[in-house]
């Protein structure tokens, strides 16, 4: 029980085939993977059903394509893992929860959905490249360089990874939606609302360092999407003391 589900990381609207995959959280091995076809060429070439293997197995939209394939792997579950899925780490923007929800019998409406960090930040740098990119004044020293990116992101996969710590969920998700909302800020040399867990700036207005404890105290996971870097405070996974103008 209780294995831990993956989605693919990035869908196309209208593509031809798509696959989707289910890994183990605990052992990253495959548990499922399924393939959807609208295209075929023997169908294409007018070749009767019957007289080719034919690979077509889809006619809905594309992005229904993943929801499909998770949930055939969440009702294969039992049968063919003799295990039965109770958590999914997915993206934020997929249909496929709701899915799960609805028709996996039995113990569908338990499954739990943690938010994969990594997909959070991903579409969050995927985010700040297309403001960028629709907004040419963006552009340029003291905009959106790709290096403020950078730091925009970390800023936010900081602030994740510190409030994860948290043992009181309601806490960490106060703190976190406060720190997300001003991770820009802190990265643009604006300090005024920063934590002090992380920013040496907002500690260095505290009365007495001493007393700093909780997140800033925790050893810091590596961080696989900046390549391991271990870095424990906003200053250096943002780099805020170096702000290029
Ligand atoms: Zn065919
Ligand atoms: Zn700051």
């Amino acid at each position: 029980m209780g294995a831990g589900a993956s989605a693919p990381h990035k869908h196309s609207y209208n593509a031809n085939s798509g696959v989707g995959i289910i890994v183990g959280k605990a052992t990253g091995k495959l548990l499922h993977l399924g393939v959807r076809n609208k295209f075929c060429s023997a169908c294409s070439q007018g070749i009767p059903q019957d007289r080719h293997h034919c690979y077509k197995n889809w006619s809905a939209s594309s992005s229904e394509m993943e929801t499909d394939i998770i949930l055939e792997g969440f009702l294969q579950a039992e049968r063919v893992h003799g295990v039965r899925y109770t958590t999914m780490i997915g993206d934020g923007d997929s249909s496929v929860y709701p899915s799960l929800i609805r028709n996996v019998p039995g113990l569908g409406h338990c499954i739990q959905k943690l938010e994969c960090a990594n997909h959070s930040c991903k579409c969050c740098r995927g985010a700040l490249e297309k403001l960028m990119l629709e907004n040419p004044a963006y552009k340029g020293t003291g905009g959106l360089t790709e290096q403020m990116r950078r730091r925009l992101v970390s800023s936010a996969r900081c602030a994740i990874k510190m409030r994860s710590k948290e043992v009181d969920r309601k806490v960490a998700v106060r703190q976190l939606k406060k720190d997300l909302l001003n991770g820009p800020n802190h990265c643009f040399g604006n300090h005024e609302h920063c934590s002090p867990d992380f920013c040496s700036t907002a500690k260095d207005r505290l009365p007495s360092t001493s007393t700093i404890t909780s997140a800033s105290t925790h050893s810091i996971e590596p961080n696989p999407i900046d390549g391991g870097s271990r870095e424990s405070s906003w200053d250096e996974c943002t780099g805020a003391g170096k702000l290029e103008r």
